[in-house]
């Protein structure tokens, strides 16, 4: 592929790169870091504070990926880093139960309804994973049902189509996952309840869940059609199968309760990781308790983790949770009002310059995709990968050369944060005209 060179260079970083190339494959240590779709030099950050990061040739920049969700109230936030402070110096692992992971699962349950017990894993993908053997085992079934172009972590069984990562190295299935694996998956286009009615028709009590993102973000914003998570909820009720929503990247983050306070649709199970976090690998699923009470030990179905319900972590994501519904939940309209301005921003400068476009939003997520979608926008993966790449680039690399980070793919969500204030989103409206002027000069590589 070719790219764009832009007359910025980034010396420090470069030669971290290089080190990290000879004894990481591709230099890092989850792909999309590696700045493969956009080309260039991965930045390697240092620091971050509040809105901003600084990168190891010191250059600062406005953050809009904010480790790709979870740091909700900006970076180094003083009393989530004084939680951390004080959990670390009462020592940093036990393998023991400690009270903050009851206190982090108590704030989940109360806020979350359709959670009445929660179990607490290290990542979003040991989630998924975890809530896929649940259901599994719940209902004696082998079949899960996914949707093209959602992301549920790298769990072999739902590498299938799935978005962002995928779609931005161009690999098609992946290898080493074995036809056994992902023979039991059932790929089905999003928002597409006929395509489920189907699935179950040709497969009645097989399937023993659909999992799909609340509303999904990583093949950008593409939300549900009015009606098609109820669908999904109706159609596995009536087959029996459970239905899983992955509110991993949406929960705590599309609104106070995740897109379930959005849409208000009671799934079976739920996964949850990022913002309950606070910046550290805590992550969690739950669900019914009947449900729940199938996983080991109260039941058969195997689930364990040394690092599960750490305690540095859940110091953390408590600490950021309690902030977050602090003063009834004010920062959330914060993040809200934030989300809106940029949103607005980006779309009158790509306006502006005539660049077509859409920006699709989820709650306080969006992204923006460059091309012409009609009315109807984006609403599926095979409509994602219709955007014009080529113009992503040319606007991302003007937007990082002016001290703006943005997520190094066209299929991802942009993020904000309780600290993107004036002075943040001023930066980021001086930087957009000159990106979107790159983005309508932009040709096809
Ligand atoms: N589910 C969704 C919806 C995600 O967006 C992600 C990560 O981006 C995951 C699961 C996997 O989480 P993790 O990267 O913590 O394994």
């Amino acid at each position: 592929m070719a790219f764009v060179t832009y007359s910025y260079s980034a010396p420090v970083s470069q030669s971290l790169f290089d080190r990290a190339a000879a004894v990481t494959p591709g230099g890092v240590n989850s792909p999309v870091r590696a700045f493969r779709s956009v080309g260039g030099t991965p930045r390697f950050m240092v620091s971050g504070s509040g809105p901003y990061l600084t990168d190891a040739d010191g250059r600062e920049y406005v953050d809009l990926v904010c480790s790709w969700g979870p740091m909700i109230l900006g970076h180094a936030h003083p009393e989530v880093t004084d939680a951390v402070r004080r959990a670390v110096e009462r020592g940093t692992s036990f393998g023991t139960p400690v009270e903050d992971e009851v206190a982090l699962a108590e704030e989940i349950v109360r806020r979350i309804d359709p959670v009445e017990q929660v179990r607490l894993v290290s990542s979003g993908t040991e989630a998924t994973m975890s809530a896929i053997r649940l259901a599994r085992g719940f209902t004696g079934r082998s079949k899960v049902v996914k949707f093209a172009g959602c992301y549920h972590g790298h769990v072999d069984a739902l590498l299938a189509s799935a978005g962002s990562g995928v779609a931005t190295l161009g690999l098609p299935d992946t290898p080493g996952v074995t036809g056994a694996q992902a023979g039991d998956t059932i790929v089905l286009p999003y928002n597409d309840l006929d395509a489920v009615r189907e699935a179950f028709a040709a497969h009645p009590r097989e399937i023993a869940c659909v999992i799909t993102e609340a509303s999904p973000g990583n093949m950008g914003i593409v939300p549900p059609k009015d009606g098609f998570n109820q669908g999904l909820k109706d159609l596995c009720r009536a087959d029996g199968a459970l239905f899983v929503s992955d509110e991993v990247m949406t929960g705590f983050r599309a609104s106070a309760r995740g897109w379930y306070g959005i849409d208000g649709v009671t799934p079976d199970l739920m996964t949850f990781g990022k913002v309950m976090g606070g910046g550290f690998p805590a992550a969690a699923f739950g669900g019914r308790k009947d449900v729940m009470d199938h996983l080991a030990p109260a039941g058969p179905v195997y689930q364990a983790g040394t690092l599960s319900g750490n305690p540095i972590a859940t110091a953390a994501g408590l600490a950021q949770l309690r902030l977050l519904a602090a003063d009834d939940f004010a920062a959330h309209a914060v993040v809200d009002a934030a989300a809106r301005q940029v949103r607005q921003l980006a779309t009158e400068a790509l306006a502006k310059e005539g660049v077509a476009h859409t920006v699709q939003t989820a709650g306080s997520m969006f992204s923006v995709f460059f091309g012409d979608f009609g009315d109807e926008g984006v609403t599926d993966y095979a409509a994602a990968k219709r955007q014009e790449s080529f113009r992503f680039t040319a606007f991302f690399h003007s937007m990082l050369s002016q001290g703006i980070y943005l997520p190094p793919s066209g299929f991802e969500a942009w993020f904000v944060s309780a600290a993107h204030g004036e002075q943040a989103i001023e930066r980021i409206a001086a930087a957009l005209p000159a990106a979107a002027r790159a983005a309508a000069e932009a040709v096809p590589a």
